[in-house]
C-alpha cells in the first residue's frame, strides 16, 4: 500500500485555482518545522455541481507543487467515492474515500452476523483497552446487533477496496473509510467491532471517519458537548491502536475528522490528545477556500465587490433551493441574513468582516456565511467572469487562502 504520513490536512478548491496559494500554508508550516502532507479533496457531488473533471484536481495541485518547489508527499483524494462514482477518479487520484453510508442499517443476513460473532469471541465481555476511559462490557446480542447495522457496510468497502485495487494495483493508493454522512454517530465499542470487520475484509484501511457526536455544521464552529467530544475522540485514538495490534491493520491507521471546516472549538482538544498519544491525523476541511475568493473579492473593491454582491443577492433569492442539498449540515436562521439593498450599502472591508470566520467580530454573520459557502455553484455560473476576477485579484485572493488555512487551521491544530 502508498503509506499516508503521519499528519494529512485535507483541502478543497472547488474550482482548481487556489493549490497555491493553499500549499504556501504547507510551506510555512514545514518551515515552523511540522510536515503535513497536503491533500486535495473534491467529491463527485462538487465535481457535478461545478461541471469539473477530477483530473483538474490533480492539474492544479501538481502545478502549485511545481511552482513552489514541494519536494515531500502529496495526494489527491476522491472523496465520498462509491462503486458507482469511483471509475473516473481512478487515473488522477491516489487517496480513496469510501463513503458506504449508505449501507450503515441494512441488515446482514442471521448467518453471516452469527459467522461474525462466532469468529470474534474477544469482542464480547469485558474488553480491556489501554487509555479508553472505561472499559467495554458487551454481550453477544449486543455485538450482533451492532454487526447487523454495519457490516453489509463493510462489505460494501470490500468491493469498492478491490474494484481500486484491481484497476490501480493495491501498493499505489491510500484507503479512507468514511461514515460520517449518516444520522447516528458511531461509539468507541462500535468503531472497534466496525475495524474488526474491516481486518475481516482485508481492507488495508489507513484512515476512517467516524461520525461523532455533536453537530458539523459546514463552514462554521462545531455545536455540541465539548466535554463529551474529548473522551470519545480519546476513546476512538485507544480502539485504534488497540485494533491495529489485534487485527493486524496498518500501523498508521489514524482517525479523519471530516470537520466541515472550521471546528475551531476541538482543535485543541485533538492537538492535546495527539501529543499526549502520538498518534496521527488526517482533518479534512471542507470547500472554504471559496470562501476566502469571496472574501478576497470583496476586499479588493470594485468589480469583485459587484460580482459578490450579486451572487449574495440571488443566493438570498435562492436560498430555499441552495440550502435543500446540505439541509442536515448547515443551520440558517434566515431572519439573520439582511435584504440585498442592505448589503449592496456595505464597503468591501465590511462584506470581508461578515463572511471572514472570526466569530468574535462585531460584523460576523454566520448565516451569510453558510448561505455563501452553499452558493459556489453560482461562482461556476458567473464562470469566466468570476475566473477572471479571481485571476486579476490574485494576490489578495491568495492571501485570504493561505492565512485562512494557515493562521485558523494549522497554527492552533499543529503549533499552538
Ligand atoms: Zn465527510
Amino acid at each position: 500500500m502508498l503509506t499516508l504520513e503521519r499528519f494529512s490536512f485535507g483541502v478543497g478548491d472547488r474550482f482548481a485555482h487556489q493549490a497555491k496559494a493553499q500549499l504556501q500554508a504547507f510551506v510555512r508550516l514545514a518551515e515552523a518545522g511540522v510536515h503535513v502532507a497536503p491533500v486535495w479533496n473534491k467529491s463527485h457531488r462538487e465535481h457535478t455541481f461545478v461541471g469539473s473533471e477530477p483530473q483538474s484536481v490533480y492539474d492544479a495541485a501538481k502545478a502549485a507543487v511545481h511552482t513552489l518547489g514541494w519536494s515531500k508527499k502529496w495526494h489527491v483524494d476522491a472523496d465520498h467515492i462509491r462503486l458507482e462514482t469511483v471509475d473516473r477518479f481512478l487515473e488522477c487520484s491516489d487517496f480513496f474515500t469510501l463513503d458506504v453510508a449508505d449501507a450503515i442499517g441494512q441488515r446482514a443476513s442471521r448467518e453471516e452476523v452469527e459467522g461474525f460473532v462466532a469468529r470474534h469471541p474477544e469482542l464480547v465481555g469485558a474488553i480491556e483497552i489501554k487509555g479508553v476511559t472505561a472499559p467495554f462490557t458487551t454481550t453477544k446480542e449486543e455485538v450482533a446487533r451492532v454487526v447487523s447495522k454495519y457490516l453489509l457496510a463493510v462489505q460494501e468497502v470490500g468491493k469498492i477496496y478491490r474494484h481500486i485495487s484491481e484497476k490501480k494495483g493495491e501498493a499505489n493508493f491510500i484507503a479512507e473509510v468514511s461514515m460520517d454522512e449518516t444520522d447516528a454517530p458511531q461509539t468507541p465499542s462500535e468503531l472497534l467491532i466496525i475495524l474488526a470487520a474491516l481486518a475481516d475484509e482485508k481492507v488495508c484501511v489507513q484512515t476512517i471517519a467516524p461520525k461523532f457526536t455533536g453537530r458539523f455544521n459546514k463552514g462554521v464552529d462545531y455545536v455540541g458537548n465539548i466535554v463529551q467530544f474529548e473522551r470519545e475522540f480519546k476513546d476512538d485514538l485507544a480502539v485504534i491502536a488497540h485494533a491495529v495490534e489485534l487485527y493486524g491493520l496498518p500501523a498508521n491507521l489514524k482517525l479523519s475528522v471530516h470537520s466541515g471546516s472550521d471546528k475551531f472549538s476541538l482543535y485543541p482538544i485533538i492537538r492535546r490528545a495527539l501529543m499526549k498519544t502520538g498518534a496521527g491525523l488526517h482533518l479534512k476541511t471542507a470547500g472554504t477556500t471559496w470562501l476566502e475568493e469571496l472574501v478576497g473579492l470583496s476586499e479588493s473593491g470594485g468589480d469583485g465587490l459587484c460580482l459578490t454582491k450579486e451572487i449574495y443577492a440571488y443566493a438570498l433569492a435562492n436560498v430555499g433551493e441552495l440550502c435543500a442539498p446540505y439541509a442536515s449540515v448547515i443551520d440558517i436562521d434566515r431572519t439573520q441574513l439582511p435584504c440585498a439593498e442592505t448589503v449592496n450599502g456595505w464597503s468591501g472591508a465590511q462584506f470581508a468582516n461578515a463572511i471572514r470566520h472570526i466569530p468574535s467580530h462585531p460584523e460576523f454573520n454566520a448565516h451569510i456565511r453558510q448561505l455563501l459557502h452553499v452558493s459556489f455553484k453560482l461562482a461556476a455560473k458567473a464562470g469566466a467572469r468570476y475566473f477572471e476576477l479571481l485571476k486579476r485579484n490574485e494576490a489578495i485572493v491568495a492571501k485570504q487562502v493561505t492565512e485562512n488555512i494557515f493562521e485558523r487551521h494549522m497554527r492552533p491544530l499543529f503549533l499552538a
